[in-house]
C-alpha cells in the first residue's frame, strides 16, 4: 500500500454556543480547520483533522498547521500509511514539532490502515474496552449563574461530565468570581457525574490557593490546568488538596515522562492534536496508565472527524483510568461528515465500520487548498 497524493482542505467551524470565553479575557466565535484526504493507490482514501483553539491556546495556529502540512506531505507521497510509527519518524525528520500540523496526517494514516485491513481503528490501537464512555461538557467562564444553567442544560442531554473554566482577571472578578463559578456550577452535582476545574494555566499558586480558600468543603472536583509553568503548578500541589490534572503543560512524551518523575499530576488532558495526532496520542495513554493518571481524551476542537479520532482512542483506555470523553463535534455548527458513534447507556462507542468509519460531506469542504501527488 502507498501513499498516491494528499488534498489539503480548509474551513471554518462556527462555536455552537456563540462566543467562548477562556481565563486571561481570551474570546473565540470560529474555530479554523484544517482537513487532509490521503489516496493510496488501492483506491482508499483516508482523513485527518487538526482545528487549533484559536492561536491563543497552545502554540499552534492554523496557518501554521497548513504551512507544516505542507513541508510534510511531500515526504509521504509513495510510502506505506500502515507503518504509522515510520511514517511519523519520517514526519519528525522532516519536520521538528508542529504537532497539530502531523496530526491531519497521521490520523488520516491510521483510517487508511483501518480501512485496508477492514478493521476499526480502535481494534487498532488495542481494542475497544466495551464500555461505554461517558462524555464532557465545556462549559465556557462566564456569569456563575449563567453557567450553572449551561450544566443543566448539558445534564439534560445526557452528558455526565462537565468542564468548568476559570481563571478570572482581577479585574473581572479574581479568585472571588472563580470560587462562585465552582460552586454554583456543583450546586445540583448528580452522583457519579465528573467535574474538571479548568484554569487553561490562567491562575498563579497565590490566586489559586486564595480561590480555594474561599470554596465551602465537601465539593468533589479536580483542578486542571491550574497554572502555566510546571514550576508554578508543583508549588501549588504541595498545597493543594485537590486532585491536579495537566493538559496545555502535558504536549508532548517528554512531558508527560517528566509530570510523572515529578509527581505534578493526577491525570492529564490527552488531546490527539495537542499530542500530534494518534501515534503519540496512544504512548502517552500507556506511559499514563503505567503511572496510574487517570485520563480525559479530548480534542483542542474539531468537527466529526476530529471527534472520530476522541472516541476511537477513547474507547481504548481501560475504563478505570478514564474519565470522559469531548465531543468536539457538539461545539461547532457546521457538519463535516457523518460519525454514526455508538450509544449505549448515555455513553459512546466507536462504530464497527473499518477505518475511523467517517462517512465524509465533502460538498461542505468545497476545492482543495492544496494538493501533493
Ligand atoms: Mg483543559
Amino acid at each position: 500500500m502507498k501513499i498516491t497524493s494528499i488534498e489539503l482542505f480548509q474551513v471554518d467551524l462556527p462555536y455552537s454556543g456563540g462566543t467562548y470565553q477562556l481565563s486571561g479575557g481570551r474570546t473565540y466565535d470560529s474555530f479554523d480547520a484544517s482537513i487532509v484526504r490521503i489516496a493510496a493507490d488501492d483506491g482508499t482514501h483516508g482523513w485527518g483533522e487538526s482545528t487549533p483553539f484559536g492561536s491563543t491556546y497552545v502554540a499552534a495556529h492554523a496557518l501554521g498547521a497548513r504551512a507544516g502540512i505542507a513541508e510534510l506531505a511531500p515526504a509521504l507521497l509513495g510510502r506505506d500509511p500502515r507503518q504509522v510509527d515510520r511514517t511519523y519518524d519520517l514526519m519528525d525528520a522532516t519536520l521538528v514539532g508542529h504537532n497539530h500540523a502531523k496530526t491531519t496526517l497521521d490520523v488520516a494514516c491510521w483510517d487508511l490502515f483501518g480501512k485496508s485491513v477492514g478493521l476499526p481503528v480502535s481494534e487498532l490501537l488495542g481494542g475497544s474496552t466495551g464500555v461505554p464512555m461517558p462524555m464532557i461538557s465545556s462549559i465556557y467562564a462566564g456569569d456563575p449563574e449563567d453557567m450553572r444553567h449551561r450544566v443543566a442544560e448539558h445534564r439534560a442531554r445526557g452528558y455526565r461530565g462537565h468542564s468548568v473554566k476559570i481563571g478570572a482577571l482581577d479585574s473581572e472578578g479574581g479568585p472571588a468570581l472563580d470560587a462562585e463559578r465552582i460552586a454554583a456550577c456543583l450546586a445540583d452535582k448528580r452522583p457519579g457525574e465528573y467535574f474538571l476545574v479548568d484554569a487553561n494555566g490562567g491562575l498563579v499558586p497565590e490566586t489559586a490557593l486564595r480561590m480555594l480558600a474561599l470554596l465551602p468543603s465537601g465539593l468533589d472536583f479536580v483542578l486542571e490546568a491550574p497554572c502555566s509553568t510546571l514550576r508554578e503548578t508543583l508549588s501549588l500541589r504541595q498545597r493543594c488538596a485537590y486532585p491536579i490534572v495537566l493538559d496545555e503543560l502535558a504536549q508532548n512524551d517528554a512531558d508527560v515522562a517528566l509530570a510523572i518523575a515529578q509527581d505534578a499530576a493526577d491525570g492529564i488532558g490527552l488531546k490527539v492534536s495537542k499530542a500530534g495526532g494518534l501515534t503519540p496520542s496512544r504512548r502517552q495513554r500507556d506511559i499514563a496508565r503505567a503511572a496510574g493518571l487517570t485520563m480525559s481524551v479530548q480534542d483542542t476542537v474539531g468537527s466529526a472527524i476530529a471527534f472520530a479520532a476522541i472516541t476511537h482512542l477513547g474507547s481504548t483506555v481501560p475504563a478505570h483510568l478514564l474519565r470522559c470523553i469531548l465531543n468536539v463535534e457538539d461545539m461547532v455548527t457546521l457538519e463535516t461528515a457523518k460519525f454514526e458513534a455508538v450509544r449505549v447507556d448515555g455513553g459512546v462507542l466507536p462504530p464497527p465500520t473499518p477505518g475511523l468509519g467517517l462517512v465524509v460531506n465533502e460538498d461542505v469542504l468545497g476545492e482543495p487548498v492544496a494538493v501533493w501527488g
